[in-house]
């Protein structure tokens, strides 16, 4: 990795602190682990031992302060050695997100500090059957019953299925209203009426159990509501503005650790008389990799830093007013980084596609086993380009802000000014 990011002391502590688990404590075991589909418990208890969880959640509930930049740096050193391992710490901070962005005070002081000390997982669960990309077709519903809210439905895909114990899961409590009749729960394992059903078998990220969530007649008490009734779509929106850098950083280590094993392969494998990297061919590939990848992280890096210097006092703000910090973010000049965070997973998640591709086939024939780790880079990279929200979804975005811009720049008294 490049040496111009001018990172703080600390931040460059906790980058070799998560690189160290990897080395240490997830690359001897990453290829079993993906082969039997197993979920790294004694890989958590280390990060948790570690404090990894805590480093981007505020002080004030077990975290260390730190910000996005922080939680970016730890899943890409994590996932340079296994994508599918470091979601166990990924998956886990997109559920702890919508309840710092939009939790209360008391739901804030709740739930997070277990989540900080890494004592508890949380995994987030908006996708159903027939509601993917498109969220405001949400079936799975939630109906008012006094101190309680009953919900009914199925949910699917959620990462960290199982394994967490608290869950953020969008349900419907007005169905006629469509985008604008969807809630947030804060719903907790064990409650009666919630259970697991179909694990999913992947391509890659196999070492992470992706789950189907069942509700039937589950009482959730109304003090497990995020936010307002009807604000699940804007509590999915604002947490993905700030959680979409965390897919970037995946997709980023992924991109890395391929290149990692790469390079060291092709200096040592000789063909036609001398190493296949004093090939042009060969060389080309690595260059387009390395620029790519470069590229993609000073991105990504930039972002986490803006991110930071503007949510960081918002954070604080809400903390110190015992606000939510929503309605700070709402009460400050609209600043919204869905373009950003955006752009940051399509750059990243097409360089891990992109560099992967190229890694395997650098490595010639070995780069297909199962037994060599490039083809398993090639498999994790994939999931980067689809989940929270696909490729195709953020471009929507991106250009949508694009436009809203153009739109708001050219309003007569901007023209006039
Ligand atoms: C391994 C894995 C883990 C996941 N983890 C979670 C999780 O933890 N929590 C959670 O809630 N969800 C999770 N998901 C779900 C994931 O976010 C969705 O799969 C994703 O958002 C796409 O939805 P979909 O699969 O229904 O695809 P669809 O929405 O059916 O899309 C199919 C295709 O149509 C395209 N398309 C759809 N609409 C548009 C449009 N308007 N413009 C252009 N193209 C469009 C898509 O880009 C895609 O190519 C996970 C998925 C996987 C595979």
């Amino acid at each position: 990795m490049s040496d111009i990011y001018e990172l703080t002391e600390q931040q460059k502590e906790i980058q070799d602190l998560a690189w160290q688990i990897a080395l240490r404590d997830i690359k001897p075991i990453r290829e079993s682990f993906d082969e039997q589909e197993k979920f790294p418990w004694d890989v958590v208890k280390k990060m948790a031992a570690a404090d990894l969880y805590s480093v981007y959640l505020p002080e004030a509930y077990g975290g260390m302060g730190g910000g996005l930049k922080e939680q970016v740096l730890v899943i890409e050193q994590l996932s340079r050695a296994c994508g599918g391992i470091a979601l166990a710490f990924a998956a886990s901070g997109l559920g702890v997100l919508p309840i710092l962005l939009l939790g209360n005070p008391e739901q804030r002081a709740r739930f997070i500090p277990d989540l900080a000390s890494g004592k508890k997982l949380a995994a987030f669960s908006i996708t159903e059957a027939n509601a993917g990309s498109d969220a405001t077709a949400t079936e799975c519903t939630a109906k008012l019953d006094g101190e309680h809210y009953i919900l009914n439905g199925s949910k699917t895909f959620v990462s960290n299925g199982e394994v967490a114990e608290t869950y953020v899961v969008f349900a419907t409590t007005n169905r006629s209203r469509g985008a604008r009749g969807v809630t947030a729960f804060v719903v907790e394992k064990g409650t009666p009426g919630f259970g697991f059903g179909k694990k999913e078998h992947k391509m890659g990220i196999r070492a992470n159990p992706t789950y189907q969530l069942d509700f039937t007649n589950c009482r959730v008490p109304v003090k497990n509501r995020l936010y307002k009734e009807g604000y699940g779509l804007f509590t999915a929106q604002t947490t993905f503005d700030c959680s979409r850098p965390g897919v970037a950083a995946q997709a980023l280590g992924i991109a890395q650790g391929a290149l990692d094993e790469t390079m060291a392969y092709i200096r040592q494998r000789r063909q036609f008389g001398q190493p296949i990297s004093s090939f042009q061919a060969i060389q080309h590939m690595m260059a387009n990799c390395a620029t790519q990848i470069e590229m993609s992280r000073a991105l990504l890096y930039t972002t986490a830093n803006a991110m930071d210097k503007y949510m960081l006092p918002v954070y604080k703000k809400a903390i110190d007013q015992n606000a939510i910090v929503y309605d700070v973010l709402q009460a400050g000049d609209g600043k919204r980084w869905t373009k950003e965070s955006a752009m940051c997973k399509l750059s990243c998640s097409d360089t891990a596609m992109f560099v992967t591709n190229e890694c395997v086939q650098m490595c010639g024939g070995i780069g297909y086993m199962r037994d060599f780790p490039v083809e398993k880079y090639m498999r994790d990279a994939k999931i980067t380009q689809i989940y929270e929200g696909t490729n195709q979804i953020q471009r929507n975005e991106i250009a949508a802000m694009m436009i809203k811009e153009l739109a708001s720049a050219t309003k007569p008294e901007a023209v006039a000014a």
